[in-house]
């Protein structure tokens, strides 16, 4: 791949499913030349050399491939706990085979890091979800490390002390975090800014969303996405943050809101929002 990602520059989450040189030839329109590539859990994996070939021609760079799961809803805490990532033990080994297949995908593509929800990792080390979650982690880890990649936790659904604690006891060099601010929001996990202070070491990509806060006593419903920026992030004391962790890879912006439309606009917006800050910087 022939572009070289700048320090701190600015890049996007998106997903895979359409036409991969249509997708890419959208982002590169607004001035993007690298980001992070999401695959759905029904995407067909052979699809990972024409992603290859799309990537070349475009000159666009993926540092990673995030890996989500069939079955998986994000409607509201409770459905997070019981659908999200390797905690429901039903489709465990499924989901260890399909990391294990994205992470080749990544391999296919020159991508050098995967990443993933693993979802609400309980906080007692006795318990068997948490062990069992915690053994699955290490076995991707090492997959991913045959292919010299990386692995991401995507944050947000548990406090930045039992994330911490959670990779410290899997051990593995290559593993890390992929802070996502307005999750911590979305969720009522903490301060993302302080969790930054926690985590800072251990960050290896970053997600700009916005969000706000669970309305109060609206017990097991998340917060609202946001546009960049209108939300309760902060994202300027969140660059600033990061720069004081010392971060200087990619700033990844995410946008989830379904209308197609909509989110292009977002998108460009926050481009311009971060373009603007990173100049305070
Ligand atoms: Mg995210």
């Amino acid at each position: 791949m022939t572009h070289a990602t700048r320090i701190n520059e600015t890049a996007i989450m998106f997903w895979a499913g359409r036409d991969p040189a249509q997708t890419l030839a959208e982002l590169t329109a607004l001035g993007l030349h690298s980001g992070q590539l999401g695959l759905s859990g029904d995407l067909d994996l052979t699809c990972a050399s024409q992603w290859r070939d799309a990537l070349e021609a475009a000159e666009f760079s993926v540092f990673t491939v995030f890996a989500a799961y069939s079955g998986e809803s994000y409607a509201d805490i409770p459905t997070v706990q019981r659908t999200v990532g390797f905690i429901p033990a039903a489709t465990r080994a499924e989901r260890e085979g399909r990391t294990m297949g994205v992470s080749d995908f990544a391999k296919v593509i020159g991508a050098p890091g995967i990443a993933t929800h693993i979802g609400f990792v309980p906080e007692s080390r006795e318990d068997p979800d948490y062990q069992a979650v915690r053994d699955m982690v290490r076995r991707i880890c090492d997959h991913a490390a045959t292919h010299r990649q990386t692995f991401a936790l995507e944050t947000g659904q548990e406090p930045a002390r039992t994330l911490l604690a959670f990779l410290n006891d899997v051990d593995r060099p290559n593993l890390g975090i992929n802070f996502d601010p307005a999750n911590m929001i979305l969720y009522g996990t903490g301060d993302p800014i302080e969790a930054l202070g926690i985590l800072g070491p251990r960050v290896l990509t970053v997600h700009c969303k916005d969000g706000d806060w669970p309305e109060p006593g609206e017990s097991g419903a998340l917060g609202s996405e946001r546009p960049l920026g209108e939300g309760s992030v902060g994202i300027g004391r969140f660059l600033a943050a990061l720069r004081q962790a010392g971060y200087r890879g990619p700033l990844s912006i995410e946008r989830e809101a379904s209308d197609p439309a909509r989110r292009m606009k977002d998108i460009a917006a926050a481009i311009h929002l971060l373009s603007g800050l990173k100049n305070q910087l």
